[in-house]
């Protein structure tokens, strides 16, 4: 069966998923940070509690995962019947590889009797050794409800401050960080500001505390979406990666959103693209597949995180 895809046509490559998905009984499933013709292809696009919600109550012998390959990870521990594709294996997330199962294990003796909180970007080695998984949706939800007044939270720092703020627990926070979003600055923001003096500004909190405090609503992208649709602010400034713009613009045409970073940009998440999800359904590649051994414990910890809401 042929790997490669003989045209770039985007009309084409479209067409070509569309017959695919059928043969496969495939569902494509893409995260709000992928590009838009990767976005406009899939049957779903979520942040990373709604993907793993989909990929854990899916009807279809294939997921395609468009993301990097932590999600694909937790789609495939959370679908064990199914196959399960991402389709650039390189698409990764530096910050998920600012900690390893090792470091974890270390850090867990430092701290015995505490809760382990684990952000959903983390490898699947690592969640299995934590007690529960968070996203950023949820990640205040899952602080309060794990037992005792501390709590190890890795591996993103910014959003273990963030959340530290909404709750009355103690934060023990991992030094790992997204490059894309601790890259935007307090000045970008004023900058942004003083360009658009009537817009609000929304911020993902990944974002450095700093930028937090500059900014009128602290969101998930999932928390953006929604909000877009029901604000009355007709402008708005995102801090976040600055594909997510493409979703909001394109479901809210009467309301102007504007990066804080113009090159806020996730290169992992660019790495997918409409001609690699078509060779990823037409070669069946490439097979995301996790140790069954790491998968139940990490599972456990997963489905955890969903209960939460
Ligand atoms: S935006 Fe940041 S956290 Fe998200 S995948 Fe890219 S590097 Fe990882």
């Amino acid at each position: 069966m042929a790997s490669s895809v003989p045209t770039t046509n985007p009309e084409v490559l479209r067409e070509r998923v569309r017959t695919l998905k059928k043969e496969r009984r495939a569902l494509i499933l893409a995260h709000n940070y992928q590009v838009g013709e990767v976005q406009d292809a899939a049957d779903f696009v979520g942040d990373s509690l709604e993907l793993s919600r989909k990929a854990a109550s899916a009807d279809a012998d294939v997921i395609v995962f468009c993301g990097v390959h932590f999600m694909a990870e937790t789609a495939a521990i959370l679908s064990p019947g199914r196959i399960v594709l991402i389709p650039d294996p390189k698409a990764g997330c530096p910050m998920a590889d600012m900690i390893t199962a090792d470091d974890m294990i270390r850090w867990k003796a430092l701290y015995p009797g505490r809760a382990a909180v684990c952000y959903v970007n983390t490898s699947a080695a690592v969640k299995a050794e934590c007690d529960v998984c968070c996203t950023s949706a949820n990640s205040v939800k899952v602080v309060d409800s794990v037992p005792g007044p501390e709590v190890l939270f890795a591996p993103d720092k910014n959003l273990a401050a963030w959340t530290a703020t909404q709750t009355s627990k103690t934060i023990i926070p991992w030094d790992g960080y997204c490059r894309v979003h601790n890259n935007i600055r307090a000045e970008d923001i004023r900058s942004a500001r003083k360009k658009y003096p009537g817009a609000e500004v929304w911020a993902h909190p990944e974002c450095r505390p700093e930028v937090l405090a500059l900014a009128h609503r602290t969101l998930s992208t999932g928390g953006m979406v929604r909000e877009a649709r029901a604000t009355s602010a007709e402008e708005i400034i995102v801090a976040t990666e600055a594909t997510m713009i493409y979703r909001l613009a394109k479901e809210n045409p009467a309301k102007r959103f504007y990066p804080a970073h113009e090159m806020a940009f996730c290169a992992n998440m660019r790495k997918i693209t409409l001609a690699k999800l078509v060779a990823s359904l037409e070669s069946m590649t490439h097979r995301v597949v996790v140790p069954p051994d790491i998968a139940d414990r990490a599972r456990v910890a997963i489905e955890r995180m969903i209960q939460y809401g």
